[in-house]
C-alpha cells in the first residue's frame, strides 16, 4: 500500500469580498487557526489588494488577484506586480476568468505572468474553456491559454508556476456543477502534458495543477481523493472559515 501522503495547495480567492478590513481580519484569523493545524497543505489566500499587507506574514501565504501588465507609470487605478509583491503577496493569480471576461487576452495574461514572475512572485495561472463542445475544441482553447504564457516566461521560473484549471461554465454555479473527479483527472493530465511541450517533460509534468469551479467541502473530498490534482482554487467557500477549514483538514489527512 502506498503510504506517501500528497502535499496539496488550497487557494482561497476572495474576489471583491469582504466589504471591510475588519471583516477580512476576522475571516482570516479563523482560517489561519485551521491552517496552522495542517502539516502538509500550502494554504494561499487571495484577498482584495488593499487587505494584502494586513494579512501577510501571519502564517498563510497571500496572493494578488491580478497584476498590471505594465511595470510602472501613468496608469491611474492600476497596481503593479512589484507593488503587490512589496505588500507581502508571494503569489499572483493571472488569467482568472473574470479578468479574461473584461478584456485580458492570452497575450495580456502572458505579459502579466512575466511581470509577476520578474517581481519575484509565483503565479497561479487560471485557464479554462467557456463551454464544452462535442468536438473537443475546448482543449485547444486551454492549450492556447497555457502556451501563450509558457512561451514568454523564462525557463528558470518554471518552478514558480501553478496552473488552475477552471472551466468557466462551472465557476460560481451550484455545487453539483463541479467537475467529476474522473474529468478533473483527465484535465490535470492534459494540462501537464501541454506545459511539458515548452518546459520539457521533467519540469512540465511537475507543474502543480489545481481544479476550481463550485468547490465545497462535499465535492472537494472526492476531487482530492480520486483525481490527480495537486489542490483546489476555491471562491465562495473560501469566505466561510468552517467549510474552508474542513477542506484544508481533509487535504491534510489524505
Ligand atoms: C473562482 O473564483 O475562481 C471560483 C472557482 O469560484 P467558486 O468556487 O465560487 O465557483
Amino acid at each position: 500500500m502506498n503510504t506517501v501522503k500528497k502535499h496539496f495547495i488550497i487557494v482561497g480567492n476572495w474576489k471583491m469580498n469582504p466589504g471591510t478590513l475588519a471583516e477580512a481580519k476576522t475571516i482570516f484569523t479563523s482560517i489561519a487557526r485551521r491552517a496552522k493545524q495542517s502539516k502538509k497543505v500550502t494554504v494561499i489566500i487571495a484577498p482584495p489588494a488593499p487587505f494584502i499587507s494586513a494579512i501577510s506574514g501571519k502564517g498563510i501565504a497571500t496572493a494578488a488577484q491580478d497584476v498590471d501588465r505594465e511595470a510602472a507609470g501613468s496608469f491611474t487605478g492600476s497596481v503593479s506586480a512589484s507593488e503587490l509583491a512589496s505588500t507581502g503577496a508571494e503569489y499572483a493569480i493571472v488569467g482568472h476568468s473574470y479578468r479574461r471576461s473584461v478584456g485580458d487576452t492570452d497575450a495580456i495574461v502572458a505579459e502579466k505572468a512575466k511581470r509577476a514572475l520578474e517581481a519575484g512572485m509565483q503565479i497561479i495561472l487560471c485557464v479554462g474553456e467557456m463551454e464544452r463542445d462535442g468536438h473537443a475544441h475546448y482543449l485547444k482553447v486551454i492549450r492556447d491559454q497555457i502556451l501563450a504564457v509558457m512561451a514568454v516566461v523564462d525557463k528558470k521560473h518554471s518552478r514558480s508556476i501553478v496552473i488552475a484549471y477552471e472551466p468557466v461554465w462551472a465557476i460560481g454555479k451550484s455545487y453539483d456543477t463541479a467537475l467529476k473527479p474522473s474529468d478533473v483527472h483527465e484535465m490535470a493530465i492534459y494540462v501537464r502534458k501541454v506545459a511539458a511541450e515548452i518546459l520539457g517533460k521533467t519540469a512540465g509534468l511537475k507543474i502543480p495543477v489545481l481544479y476550481g469551479g463550485s468547490v465545497n467541502f462535499e465535492n472537494a473530498q472526492a476531487i482530492l481523493r480520486d483525481s490527480s490534482v495537486d489542490g483546489l482554487l476555491i471562491g465562495r467557500q473560501s469566505l466561510v472559515p468552517k467549510e474552508f477549514g474542513n477542506i484544508i483538514e481533509y487535504a491534510d489527512s489524505i
